[in-house]
Formats: structure tokens, C-alpha cells, sequence
């Protein structure tokens, strides 16, 4: 058989391209990790031509047996991993995740209350342009602006006032630990149903480090692709022990939202799931909070604001308001020297959500690929010194050569699947 480099030469070069970019660029996205490459050959296969819908041992298509075995270990491992009693690993994504949690808990036009994504929530978690703020009534609660932590007074308060059917409580932007006891609490006052959608955290949760929001929330969802280190894909769990909800939630995974699942995914998955039982990924997720926390600190050290004044997390938000500069600024100046962020907006934000006047940082990428506390603050000293030039407005185009250039040696120094060539 040919290569992919024979049959179809522009796609193996822009996947080429990738590889090269993936290597030698240092990625800071808080979403974005390395995957193992076992977890790659397991997604890679011919599990990819197989139709299994339905669940393990009830298909509507033949052949299965197979798949059953993939399908039943993956559920085994997340609900051996997560300590919950229902595991559902079908979910395309995080977002189908989400969205089938909502079916089985709610009816379109009930009210359902979670964070803004403004304020750290995700779009999925009732943002105005989802299918959460479209078929819900969404009320969204946010962050004490003063303190850059959950405001938890005023999430009863709107939870009293709009008595919701559903609570979310997660983020994509958040870098302390939170209280989920005091949600379940909010949501047994008003008799809602709690979900967590723990997406970014699943890794630090599963290590021990982060709370688990399994013994408190009633349905907990998370993506496999952020800290968790798995394949691009969504995981439905609980421990609630409700036979009636677990069925539901089944049903609205498949027929509900998706057909067939990806069956080369949920073997990647299970092969995730396992590798976080390891002691190496606890000592991985440890070494993630520290690089962050190392970083962080440089950020405060050289007089930039830190979202919350520090991160008990795998990431932290850097408030430029004080500094006049914008997010979209400082995101585009890195990316010239190959530091790859995201803008982020940030409490009290004069700029539009596209503009902002915040970086989100996170550490789970560069701690896969052996990235040390010296190194993240070396490179958070480089980050500053971007900014630095941002904020006095001097022409940064050098100092962005010269710390591109240190990026190479760092990153040739740790190489993510191997030494790629251009
Ligand atoms: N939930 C949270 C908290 C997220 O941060 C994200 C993605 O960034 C998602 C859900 C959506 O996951 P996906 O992109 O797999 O749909």
C-alpha cells in the first residue's frame, strides 16, 4: 500500500506541518495537551470502520464483539479511575457531553442556571449563542470581581430568585479550587439537579490533586482531551446510584444526540484511562500545578495582575487593564516569537470578548514534554519582557526574534514525540 505521502501529498504536508509546529513551538493553551503515542495508535486503527450503536452487549448492528470489549474496559477504567458507578464514554465531545446531560435532565425552555463565559464558564453552560442559551432559559452567575473568585452569595441568591431545574458549575478559565459541597448545597435549597462539567480538571482529578465533584454533583462531565491527556472526546459520569437517571442519560447519548459511536476513540480513551491510573501521570499532575504556580509567581514578581492573585490549578489569567495593553496584542506579539496563548477576557474588562485584556496560561502541554519549574519561569521571564515592550509601547520586533530563537533551544531541548524536521 502507498503512503499517505504518495496518495494525497497536501494533507500529508500540512499533517507535516503540524508535527513541526507541535514541536517547536512552546504551547501554553490551558485546553491543549500532548496525547501519549499509544493513546494515537489506538485511535489510528481499523476500529474506525465499525458501526456499534447502542451500548455493549445490546447493538443494533452485528460484529460487535469486539468493540464490546473496547467499550465495556473503557467504562470499567473511568468508573474505576473517577470512583463513580456509571460511566457513559460515548460522547463525541465535551460540548455532546454536555448536551446530552441537558436532555436527560431538563426540557427546552426551563430554567437553568450557570457560569458566564465572560466570567470562566463554557458556551455550552448556557452562553447566549449554544444550544444552551437557545433552548433554555439561561441565567448566568459569574466571579466577585474584587476577589476574582466564584461569587458563591450571588449563585444562591439568582438560584433563589430563578428557582433553576439545573446548576453547572465547571469553567474554562478558572484557577481555584472549587467549593462543589456549597453547590450541591445551593441546588438541594431550590431542588435543581447539579451538574459539573470538570473538562478542564479531569487530569488534576483524577491524580487527587483537584477535588472530585463526583461524590457531590448528581451527573459530572468532562472532556478526555485537556488535562485528562486521552484523544479529542467527552465522558458522561456519576455515582449517584440512579438506576432511572443513568438510563436517560444512556438515551440521550444515543438515540438522543449521536449515532454510531467512535469506536477507535473509546479504545483511545480506555487507553488514557489506564495510563492515568499510573503513578508516573500522578507525579505529571503534580508537576503541572507547580510549573503553573512557578509561572504565576514570575507574573506577579514582575508587577502583572494574576486573575485571584495566584492558581491552586493547571492554569492562571493575566489582567493587562492596568498595563493598557489587549489580549488579541499580547497573544499576536508571543505567537511571532512561538509562544502559543489565548486572549482571555478578565473581570471588570473594558475590551470586547474578540479584544480582551487578558492571557490565559496553562501548563499541562509543556509539563508532558518535560518542562521543569526553572524553565517555566525562564519562560514566563520572556513572556513579561513581550509584554513589558507592549505596554511601553517600544517596537517589540527584535526582542520577539531573540525569544523565538530561546524558544527553539528550549524546545529542542524537550522534544514532545521526537525530533521533527521542517
Ligand atoms: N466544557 C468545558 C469546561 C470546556 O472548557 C470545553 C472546551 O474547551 C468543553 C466543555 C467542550 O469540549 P469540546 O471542545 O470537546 O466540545
Amino acid at each position: 500500500t502507498s503512503s499517505l505521502t504518495t496518495t494525497d501529498p497536501q494533507i500529508a504536508a500540512a499533517i507535516a506541518d503540524e508535527v513541526v509546529r507541535q514541536e517547536a513551538h512552546i504551547e501554553l493553551i490551558a485546553s491543549e495537551n500532548y496525547a501519549s503515542p499509544q493513546v494515537m495508535e489506538a485511535q489510528g486503527t481499523q476500529l474506525t470502520n465499525k458501526y456499534a450503536e447502542g451500548y455493549p452487549g445490546k447493538r443494533y448492528y452485528g460484529g460487535c464483539e469486539h468493540v464490546d470489549v473496547v467499550e465495556q474496559l473503557a467504562m470499567d477504567r473511568a468508573c474505576a479511575l473517577f470512583g463513580a458507578d456509571y460511566a457513559n464514554v460515548q460522547p463525541h465531545s465535551g460540548a455532546q457531553a454536555n448536551a446530552a446531560a441537558f436532555m436527560a435532565l431538563v426540557k427546552p425552555g426551563d430554567t437553568i442556571l450557570g457560569m458566564s463565559l465572560a466570567h470562566g464558564g463554557h458556551l455550552t453552560h448556557g452562553a447566549a449563542p449554544n444550544f444552551s442559551g437557545k433552548y433554555y432559559h439561561a441565567v448566568q452567575y459569574g466571579l466577585n470581581t474584587d476577589t476574582g473568585e466564584i461569587d458563591y452569595a450571588e449563585v444562591e441568591r439568582l438560584a433563589h430568585e430563578h428557582q433553576p431545574k439545573l446548576i453547572i458549575a465547571g469553567f474554562s478559565a478558572y484557577s481555584r479550587i472549587i467549593n462543589w459541597r456549597r453547590f450541591r448545597d445551593i441546588a438541594d435549597a431550590v431542588g435543581a439537579w447539579l451538574l459539573v462539567d470538570m473538562a478542564h480538571v479531569a487530569g488534576l482529578v483524577a491524580a487527587g490533586h483537584y477535588p472530585s465533584p463526583i461524590p457531590h454533583a448528581h451527573v459530572v462531565t468532562t472532556t478526555t482531551h485537556k488535562t485528562l491527556r486521552g484523544p479529542r472526546g467527552g465522558l458522561i459520569l456519576s455515582a449517584h446510584g440512579d438506576a432511572d437517571l443513568y438510563k436517560k442519560l444512556n438515551g440521550a447519548v444515543f438515540p438522543g444526540q449521536q449515532g454510531g459511536p467512535l469506536m477507535h476513540v473509546i479504545a483511545a480513551k480506555a487507553v488514557a484511562f489506564k495510563e492515568a491510573m499510573s503513578q508516573e501521570f500522578v507525579q505529571y499532575q503534580q508537576r503541572v500545578i507547580d510549573n503553573a504556580r512557578a509561572m504565576a509567581g514570575v507574573f506577579i514578581e514582575r508587577g502583572y495582575d494574576v486573575v485571584s492573585g495566584g492558581t491552586d490549578d493547571h492554569l492562571f489569567l493575566v489582567s493587562l487593564i492596568r498595563q493598557g495593553v489587549t489580549g488579541k496584542d499580547a497573544d499576536a506579539a508571543l505567537g511571532r516569537a512561538h509562544i502559543t496563548v489565548n486572549k482571555n477576557a478578565v473581570p471588570n474588562d473594558p475590551q470586547s470578548p474578540f479584544v480582551t485584556s487578558g492571557l490565559r496560561i496553562g501548563t499541562p502541554a509543556v509539563t508532558t514534554r518535560g518542562f521543569d519549574e526553572a524553565d517555566c519561569a525562564v519562560l514566563a521571564g520572556w513572556i513579561c519582557d513581550i509584554l513589558d515592550a507592549l505596554a511601553s509601547g517600544r517596537d517589540s520586533a527584535n526582542l520577539e526574534a531573540d525569544v523565538k530563537a530561546k524558544v527553539a533551544e528550549l524546545c529542542a531541548r524537550h522534544p514532545v514525540y521526537g525530533p521533527a524536521t521542517a
